[in-house]
């Protein structure tokens, strides 16, 4: 989901405090890679949850034990929790207790969990549970789902929200194989990012297995009434019983696209890949999750104009969760490198004509965030976060211009070398972690072959360090978006809409359109516009643009429907747009406001945290 000079290791060490916790010892927190645990001391390298899954209480309960390295003989292990109860902590299966203690609350980062284990320890079983203050998780209602019957459940854990539904070490440098044992209501099936059932069990206890590590932003579950559709024996989509065979249709070229990312950058190394479609207050497009793709409802529109999502979260099996960033600063690292792979998957199957199209509207997002704050580092590749939450929204730069940096990369060496380049690169790292001066000295290296003037020729250092774009960004083109502005330049100029050419066009062209007829629009212009292309049932981004215009125009007939979608729609990149836009005035601040208190209680806290602060929500 969702970055500078070069910084020696100990800038990592974000914050150093000293906690106290009530009652007990004081807990020295030391804060890196926004995580208390100390890898170098201690890491954990498998772990084994037994979970239960209580939808009237609204917990999951249960232990989660792992295997550990005491690499330096420390007396302690640290691990993340946020906002868990603690129950007990015990070592190697003894009966007995061993003592812990919690450390104060930091926002941000939760409370470090300290363990007392000896040098010889080889487990540690912690039993606890969440609360109702677990960021990573999302209880749906009944009448939040597509079928209105059954209760659904689904975390999300990048960032840094591991912690608020599992203790461990959340550290995106750690990696970890894990095993699981899931109890959920009989008729719900549970889904892990690791070797799912493919069917309901009888006693709604499901088991898991993901013998290929990973870090802990991997870590996901999925309970609810779904079914299974094969699309392939390795690929096939996992939905609600009345969304099932439409998501399979939509994503029937899943299959085709895993083996033309076989065909660049080498076999796909986590034996499946399915996609579950979550119901809609998803926060993402997509996530990740190794074997198990976690994608919006909205993806889902019909005619497979929304796919090139399914491209990134594959290319991810790549660039994120084979190598991955080393720390959320180098983000870029996967977000850059799988737009990048991502694109060239989706040129590889539909065409240079979409994937210039997706590239160039892409860009426009980017351009449009240096415009606001052409200083921002934020707009750097490396991103130095410090103690800034990872989960906050990071904008586009790690997306668009790694994508672009990759690119012109691309075009200095030819395709052939530099896909050979990148191939080396995911064969060699594998399931490592990757910081971008790591990488920096590998691109130096390998593709450089040591030449110190490409660097500078090249511009790397302001790629990286630098905010904006460098003057030799390559630049996206496509005659089908020049068409588009064409015939919105006719209807500005008094076209009747029924009389422009618009056949054949994708959702691509559909956004572009409405981004370029910018400028004060009559209602019964609006009432035409939409009377002929009917905007209000276009795919959820070609709405999006619709309710921008509807938004900037003061459209009233359409802010039912505007409603409606803020309601039901629950992505933060969707969403975030429409509140923005309402904000800069007070009328649409105030209906902003009406509508959100309607809205917010369905969205899951990573939109929330983006839209209080939009919105200035007090509750
Ligand atoms: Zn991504």
């Amino acid at each position: 989901m969702t970055r500078r000079r070069v910084l020696a290791a100990a800038v990592f060490i974000a914050a150093i405090s000293v906690l106290s916790c009530s009652g007990g010892p004081a807990v020295t927190a030391e804060i890196m890679n926004h995580s208390y645990s100390r890898p170098d001391e201690v890491v954990t390298t498998n772990m084994f949850l037994d979970l239960d899954v209580d939808f009237d209480r609204e917990v999951i309960s249960g232990t989660a034990a792992f295997d550990i390295k005491n690499k330096t003989g420390a007396d302690k292990l640290y691990l993340d929790t946020w906002a868990l109860r603690i129950v007990r902590v015990t070592l190697d299966g003894d009966t007995e207790e061993t003592s812990f203690e919690l450390g104060d609350s930091l926002p941000v980062f939760g409370r470090p969990l300290a363990i007392d284990i000896k040098p010889h320890t080889k487990m540690v079983m912690v039993q606890y549970e969440t609360t109702a203050d677990a960021r990573g998780v999302q209880w749906l209602k009944p009448v939040q789902t597509a079928g209105g019957k059954h209760p659904f459940l689904y975390t999300q854990s990048q960032s840094i929200l591991a912690r608020s539904w599992v203790p461990c070490q959340d550290n995106p440098g750690v990696r970890i194989t894990y095993d699981a044992r899931v109890h959920v209501p009989a008729g719900l099936m549970a889904l892990m990012s690791a070797s799912n059932a493919k069917e309901e069990t009888a006693d709604g206890v499901y088991e898991f297995s993901m013998p290929q590590p990973i870090p802990s932003y991997l870590l996901a579950l999925a309970v609810g009434d779904v079914e299974y559709r094969a699309i392939s024996d390795r690929c096939g989509v996992y939905a609600e019983p009345g969304m099932v065979d439409k998501a399979a249709w939509e994503f029937a070229d899943m299959e085709k696209m895993t083996e033309l990312a076989e065909e660049m950058y080498g076999p796909y190394r986590w034996e499946q890949f399915d996609v579950i479609v979550l119901p809609p207050s998803f926060p993402y497009g997509g996530m990740e999750n190794p074997r198990l793709t976690f994608a919006t409802p909205i993806l889902v529109a019909g005619d497979r104009s929304l796919v090139s999502t399914i491209a990134h979260e594959l290319a991810h099996s790549w660039s994120g969760n084979l190598v991955t960033n080393g720390t959320w600063s180098d983000f870029w690292l996967n977000e850059g490198f799988t737009t990048y792979f991502e694109r060239r998957i989706m040129e590889r199957l539909y065409g240079r004509g979409r994937s210039e199209m997706d590239a160039m509207l892409g860009l426009k997002e980017f351009e449009r965030e240096i415009a606001e704050e052409p200083d921002s580092l934020d707009t750097a590749l490396y991103i130095p976060l410090g103690q800034r939450d990872p989960d906050e929204e990071l904008g586009w730069a790690p997306y668009e211009k790694g994508y672009l940096f990759l690119r012109l990369l691309e075009e200095r060496y030819g395709r052939e070398r530099f896909d050979a380049f990148l191939t080396r690169y995911f064969n060699t790292f594998a399931f490592q972690s990757m910081t971008t001066e790591k990488f920096v000295s590998y691109l130096k290296k390998e593709l450089f072959e040591g030449n110190e003037k490409v660097m500078k020729e090249l511009k790397v250092e302001d790629w990286i360090y630098k905010a904006g774009l460098p003057d030799n960004a390559p630049r996206p083109k496509s005659d089908r978006f020049e068409k588009v502005e064409a015939q919105a330049a006719a209807w500005v100029k008094g076209k009747p809409a029924s009389e422009l050419r618009t056949k054949d066009w994708s959702s691509q062209e559909w956004q572009h359109f409405l981004s370029k007829i910018d400028q004060p629009i009559a209602a019964e212009r609006m009432a035409s516009l939409n009377a002929a292309f009917d905007f209000s049932s276009a795919n959820g981004e070609v709405q999006r643009s619709w309710l921008l215009k509807v938004i900037e125009n003061k459209y009233e007939p359409a802010y039912g429907e505007l409603e409606t979608y803020l309601v039901r729609v629950g992505r933060r990149w969707l969403v975030r747009p429409l509140y923005t836009k309402l904000a800069e005035t007070d009328d649409g601040m105030f209906l902003a406001r009406k509508i959100y208190r309607r809205a917010r209680p369905g969205y899951h806290s990573v939109t929330v945290s983006t839209v209080d602060a939009i919105l200035r929500w007090k509750g």
